[in-house]
């Protein structure tokens, strides 16, 4: 295609007169603007990873002149074949946001007060270290800590690493479980998760896992949707979604369940009821794999039978007894049964509940018996120097430490709850607190205690692409490079039964003044005397360069390559050739930079379950131990004690709705806005409502008989008010919500976060009963109870 100068403008949405730098959706920098005017036109493609979300997609990024233009998928990505998903395409948006922070900026006012002045970066660093340094000389390393949200790239690593040499052990991954994590954690301290081979199971029972509108990796489980869907009259696959709201994971499945919220591990326990009166479970598995299924009055037959018979769950669940028997058994009789958890189930105040629950339901049935379902994650060759581990204060989510799982796993998930475990004296006071890539302010149901404790802090240090909600709270904000103007490399993802390494590389130097992450790292490590690298290295672009060398030197995977046929591909390594030829790293490392990254062709193994510690199943008598020595439902609350067992408790949040105005709030993601920051980029704001067609506006979801019964019609403006406060949405009334619940898209109403999202809808987690799930710290978005109002236009 012949680029001209006026298709050219108009391909970056900048008009003849707003060519002087700032268009009304990107802001080009200033020492661009002439190229673009006048440039020859000369076309360029350069590979990356995506980064906005861990999804792992390998991307190609178009430029004009070296001006990045448009983002594509990578053909060759093994996570994504060429394919993006909307989030995906809108990254340039990210990148010349016109509100991108330019230098550093101090606090001017009040903590809370979004007022600043910019420094230089060297007075910015110059502060920062010094204050570290003053905390080494006194030995207090314990007074710094690092909220830091999770990517799954190496940084993440790379700032525990920080982290830990400082000598603190307050690294605080912000992160939500990925699919069965908390389950396969609680059953038989699994972690990573296993992954798992959707095209192996003929029986797919999703408890509130979405795989195609969140992580773990959503383009790639779309596509997988997208074959299995047309294999369907072949294979006979059936694909039960269970949700109190119909996701897209349930209209692409055979079959949608409703359930009220927070009930899922009770629908599971009740199918266990039926698998075991049906006597037709995996003996042989259970005999040799597991631990608690046969004690007597005290083993998970005992739980179920006395807890879960189909009439009781049925009243729970409010799934009809008669639904509930033909899943059982047609589970129970599949010859590749596969359940998983995850999503919606995992914002409830019984995440861990239903996804031990949900594994045993697996374990009860054959599904870990099945040859090639589940998939053993093989380490990745990282060579005698490996990345090393996330150090997390281990066992600060429990009362009695020596009693947590030996796994520092609760850390991961209760990052919301931190303000709440400092005044459970679970955390030391901080002095020096560092915040990157996760906007607390923004996500936390309980904002009070985190702008309490931000400001009794002394040094609050940001990174920051945009100034958002937790800025105000922040002592200094230091502009932080998009993952298009930097150098990482994102680890394989959870779940998917391969290993993949996707490499980040600048498409552009870093703009207006912004700084990578690893850098800014490298250099306080250096000025504080912290030996950070061992293989030396002067950038963390030389980091991540180096941390390649062993997989390099083991010979294994190769760099993304064209499709090709494993079978090919394996015959062509028995005769030992490789697809590329690359004698030395530099080739290797060459290779990697122009294809996107490497890969392991071959799948992983089965998994093994002689490797691995017995699955335990949930007995009363483990559910009672856990509820007593896990930080409890509300801080410093005993539970109560006498005849009713405690896991019961774990029942109560699944409550019928009461009155006619009475309804469950049911906040839910979508593929536009999966983290909420996808609304700072305009394309994703169009396109957030595209199927109730109300776009910039968040809504609410509302069922037609209560629709009917609150003379309520589509469209229709109603106050939604909770404990915590009220706001006022537009009613879409669809028949793909149960009738218990109020569906509120998640992402908007961000006080801060550049133009686009700045008091723009509302954020559904202001609403919301700030309650926490006893077993994993995880917070509930799923147990609010909120009363409607009509608004008289
Ligand atoms: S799924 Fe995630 S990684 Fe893939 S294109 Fe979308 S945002 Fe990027």
């Amino acid at each position: 295609m012949k680029i001209t100068r006026r298709n050219f403008l108009q391909m970056l949405g900048i008009t003849g007169a707003a060519a002087g730098g700032i268009s009304h959706v990107w802001a080009i920098p200033d020492q661009w603007v002439e190229k673009l005017q006048y440039g020859p036109r000369i076309e360029t493609w350069m590979v990356s990873t995506c980064s906005q979300c861990p999804g792992g997609c390998g991307i190609r990024v178009r430029s004009i002149d070296e001006i990045p233009v448009r983002i594509f998928g990578n053909p060759i990505a093994p996570v994504n074949s060429g394919f993006t998903c909307p989030m995906g395409e809108a990254g340039l948006e990210l990148l010349y946001h016109p509100d991108r922070i330019r230098q550093p900026m101090r606090r001017k006012g009040k903590k809370g007060e979004s007022s600043w002045e910019p420094i230089s970066w060297e007075e910015a660093l110059g502060q920062i270290s010094k204050g570290f340094q003053g905390l080494l000389k006194k030995n207090q390393a314990d007074r710094f800590g690092f909220i830091f949200g999770d990517r799954n790239t190496l940084l993440t690593h790379f700032a525990g690493d920080f982290v830990a040499r400082t000598g603190s052990a307050n690294f605080f991954p912000w992160r939500a479980p990925g699919i069965n994590e908390l389950g396969f954690w609680q059953a038989f301290e699994e972690f990573p998760p296993l992954a798992f081979d959707l095209n192996k199971t003929d029986y797919l029972l999703t408890f509130g896992t979405n795989l195609l509108e969140g992580p773990p990796s959503p383009v790639y489980f779309n596509r997988l949707y997208g074959k299995l869907k047309e294999s369907r009259p072949r294979t006979g696959l059936k694909m039960v979604h269970v949700d109190a709201r119909m996701s897209q994971a349930g209209k692409n499945a055979t079959e949608w369940v409703q359930i009220r919220p927070g009930s899922m591990g009770v629908l599971a326990l009740g199918m266990a009821y039926v698998i075991l009166r049906d006597k037709n479970i995996d003996e042989e598995f259970i005999a040799r794999y597991t631990q608690d299924f046969r004690g007597g009055k005290e083993d998970f037959p005992a739980l179920v039978s006395r807890y879960y018979p189909p009439d009781k769950v049925s009243a729970i669940t409010g799934v009809p007894p008669e639904t509930l028997l033909r899943l059982a058994r047609e589970f129970s009789s599949s010859k590749a049964p596969l359940a998983l958890s995850g999503g919606v189930s995992d914002r409830s105040e019984t995440a861990l509940f239903t996804q031990w629950a949900v594994a045993s339901l697996n374990a009860l049935s054959r599904s870990f018996s099945v040859k090639g379902l589940w998939r053993e994650p093989v380490p990745l060759p990282w060579g005698p120097t490996p990345v090393p581990s996330v150090n997390t204060r281990s066992g600060a989510f429990s009362l009695k430490p020596q009693l947590a799982p030996e796994s520092d796993r609760p850390g991961h998930w209760a990052s919301e709850e931190l303000p709440h475990l400092r005044s459970a004296g679970k955390l030391p006071d901080l002095d020096m607190l560092m915040i990157a890539q996760v906007d607390p302010l923004y996500l936390s149901t309980d904002q009070k205690p985190w702008q309490e404790w931000l400001s009794r802090i002394p040094q609050v240090l940001q990174f920051a692409t945009l100034i958002d909600d937790t800025s105000p709270y922040a002592d200094l904000v230091l502009p932080t490079t998009t993952y298009l103007e930097q150098w990482d490399i994102t680890l394989p993802v959870p779940n998917l039964p391969f290993s993949q390494l996707g490499l980040q590389q600048p498409i552009v130097p870093p703009l207006n003044g912004a700084r990578p992450i690893g850098d800014v790292l490298l250099q306080l490590a250096t000025e504080t005397g912290v030996t950070l690298l061992p293989e030396k290295s002067k950038s963390y672009a030389g980091y991540v360069e180096a941390r390649m060398k062993p997989i390099f030197a083991s010979g294994k995977g190769t760099p993304y390559f064209e499709a090709v046929s494993l079978n090919f591909l394996e015959e062509l390594r028995k005769l030992g050739w490789q697809v590329y030829s690359y004698p030395a790293f530099a080739d290797f490392w060459r290779l990697l930079q122009e294809k996107g990254g490497w890969w392991d062709p071959g799948e992983y193994p089965e998994a093994e379950w002689k490797k691995r510690k017995k699955f335990t199943f949930p007995t009363v008598a483990r559910f009672d131990a856990l509820l007593k020595e896990r930080v409890l439902l509300r801080y410093g609350q005993e539970t109560q004690k006498g005849d009713t067992p405690l896991h019961t408790l774990l029942e109560a949040p699944s409550r019928k709705t009461e009155t006619p105005d009475s309804f469950l709030l049911a906040p839910f993601t979508t593929l536009m806005n999966m983290t909420g920051e996808g609304a700072s980029q305009p394309l994703l704001q169009e396109i957030s409502g595209l199927i109730p067609r109300v776009y910039w506006k968040p809504w609410a979801e509302m069922h037609p008989e209560r629709a009917k019964k609150l003379s309520l019609q589509d469209g229709d403006l109603i106050r939604v008010v909770s404990v915590k406060g009220s706001v006022t949405l537009s009613v879409k009334v669809v028949p793909t919500v149960s009738s218990e619940i109020l569906a509120v898209p998640f992402g908007k109403g961000h006080k801060e976060s550049g133009r686009y999202a700045k008091n723009i809808g509302t954020n559904p987690v202001a609403l919301i009963d700030p309650l926490v799930d006893p077993l994993s710290g995880r917070t509930s978005w799923q147990s609010t109870r909120v009363r409607v109002e009509k608004v008289n236009k």
